[in-house]
């Protein structure tokens, strides 16, 4: 799976390319490699990895889901759910095309089983961005989602009211066609779902106007996502039935909302814990002082720096890191202490530290600013 090449790419379209270039594309591919036809090694694997690219690159949802997540996103379809919105007739016209669904991994009685009963909607993926703060605190988030809903007018059948679809003439209303040929091994019975219907059973002959026969509409919803105190970037939050709706009296499948965190300007995190940097004089370094610094709760804890601390020096101040989502103990917080030598020193300043130096036994020799041009002197 990790060496999985690009869709776009399979297909040689760009990343803006609309459905018709796709489908040309695809058709085009499709041509060149249907094992039927082909005589090139390898032909089978690469029909499957063309049609597969297809398959989720004409269907909107599956294309902006590939968009965001890349392959990680297609994870969980099973090839059944790859291939539910193609339309392989349209593609051939009048090609054979009656292996490929066992091509693919999938007989027809199995896609015909999956097509009759009721079929879980999809589930919808998106992003939250929050703050540093908001993930401290946990935070209630507004989100608008773009789904699939059961048409209110024919609530999901697809037909105008009143006009019950017919029971499709070529299979019967089973929607599955048998097709029984003698091969050398005995009597092969093949099953394939029906084309005419699509493995319904039914056609449809009056479509409703509202949904122009889909059975769903889409609709932009509002919705209130309860953020839990201690999440991290990278979690999943999963709102169940918030997702796409199903078919055939199917559940609605879930909203799953990646979460976010915005860089902070002071803070960095790691897990539950969080560090900071904080600038110390020399002086406070060497006699040791009592300092602020900021926690994430918007407040400030004193803190001891010890006599004598070294620049680089990291402080655990217990507890005051992040909140959980696991376990109810916060995380630490990490001060990492660098001591600031002076850019710029008056001259009673310059005179203490030449004291300074003195008393410690230190013969410091007298330089003036322009080192730099001296050097330049000494090299050149
Ligand atoms: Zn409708
Ligand atoms: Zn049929």
């Amino acid at each position: 799976m990790a060496d999985k090449r690009d869709y776009y790419e399979v297909l040689g379209v760009d990343k803006t390319a609309d459905e018709k270039e796709i489908k040309k594309a695809y058709r085009k591919l499709a041509m060149k490699y249907h094992p039927d036809v082909s005589e090139e090694e390898g032909s089978e694997e690469k029909f499957k990895e063309i049609s597969e690219a297809y398959a989720v690159l004409s269907d909107d949802e599956k294309r902006q889901r590939y968009d965001q997540f890349g392959h990680a996103g297609m994870e969980g379809y099973t090839a059944e759910d790859f291939y539910q919105n193609v339309n392989f007739d349209d593609i051939f016209q009048g090609f054979d095309i009656g292996n490929i669904f066992d091509l693919f991994g999938f007989g027809g009685g199995s896609r015909s089983r999956g097509r009759t009963g009721p079929q879980r909607g999809s589930d919808i993926y998106t992003d939250v961005h929050i703050t540093l703060e908001e993930a401290f605190n946990g935070c209630e988030k507004e989100i608008k989602v773009t789904r699939s809903e059961l048409c209110p007018t024919c609530n999901g059948s697809k037909s105008k009211p009143g006009h019950d679809p017919e029971t499709c003439p070529t299979c019967k209303g089973t929607g599955q066609i048998k097709e029984v040929s003698n091969t050398f091994l005995g009597q092969m019975v093949n099953v394939r779902p029906c084309r005419q219907c699509g493995g319904t059973g039914k056609i449809i002959t009056d479509p409703c106007d509202d949904c122009h026969g889909k059975g769903s509409v889409r609709k932009t919803k509002t919705i209130k996502l309860e953020i839990p105190e201690g999440v991290n970037e990278g979690n999943h939050l999963r709102v169940s039935g918030e997702g796409n709706c199903g078919e055939k009296a199917g559940l609605e499948g879930d909203l799953i909302v990646s979460v976010h965190i915005k860089h902070h300007k002071t803070f960095e995190r790691e897990g539950d814990h969080l560090y900071i940097e904080q600038q110390i004089s020399f002086p406070q370094a060497a006699l040791g002082d009592i300092i602020s610094i900021p926690t994430i709760e918007g407040k400030e804890v004193e803190f001891k720096i010890t006599p004598g601390t070294q620049s680089g020096t990291v402080f655990k101040l217990k507890g005051q890191g992040m909140t959980s989502v696991r376990h109810s103990a916060r995380g630490n917080l990490y001060v990492t202490v660098t001591v600031v030598v002076p850019k710029k020193l008056n001259s009673k300043q310059k005179d203490l530290l030449t004291q300074f130096a003195e008393v410690s036994g230190e013969e410091i020799k007298h330089v003036e600013k322009g080192l730099k041009d001296k050097f330049k002197e000494v090299f050149n």
